[in-house]
């Protein structure tokens, strides 16, 4: 039986313009299936999960988004003096959205500081491209699920999204 909330593991390459190559797709998913990643019906096992998920999709937005969790939300902190800066991180997001550098300017240590030294928790990335382990049962990929990601997007990390 599930929970009312719904996990997503979503794995996001590394560099946030990156675009993996999704078209690769058609070739992989005979092998996927053939080395039990997947069931009949496309969905991922628990050899590449926790549980196995519901469903496994591409995900490929038109413009920079934020891959993070929803139920609960998550906190961006300043690096150097500690504060909230969640609003000054939507206001970089939304300037940013297309191409430039994520910065975020704190009031409280008037200092401006860029995305990866923000601290936020739990973490999240920021991507232009990801692949969705939709419905999870569990919140890790076994090491021969991560390597068949790993083969195919490149470096990624992994947000986890909780969903009500
Ligand atoms: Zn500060």
């Amino acid at each position: 039986m599930r929970n009312r909330s719904r996990l997503d593991l979503i794995c996001v390459p590394e560099g946030m313009d990156t675009i993996f190559a999704h078209e690769r797709w058609t070739d992989l998913k005979p092998t996927w299936l053939e080395a039990g990643l997947l069931d009949q019906a496309g969905a991922p096992t628990p050899r590449m999960v926790d549980g196995g998920a519901a469903g496994l999709r591409i995900d490929l937005p038109t413009t920079r988004v934020v891959y993070a969790n929803q139920l609960g939300g998550f906190r961006v902190h300043c690096p150097r003096c500690g504060v909230g800066v969640a609003s000054e991180f939507a206001h970089a997001i939304e300037r940013a959205r297309n191409q430039g550098a994520i910065e975020v300017f704190c009031r409280a240590c008037q200092a401006t500081h860029p995305m990866d030294a923000l601290h936020t928790r739990p973490p999240i990335r920021v991507g232009r491209s990801a692949l969705v382990l939709q419905d999870a049962g569990g919140s890790r990929l076994s090491p021969l699920g991560a390597s068949a990601i790993r083969e195919w997007i490149g470096a990624f990390s992994v947000v986890l999204r909780r969903v009500s």
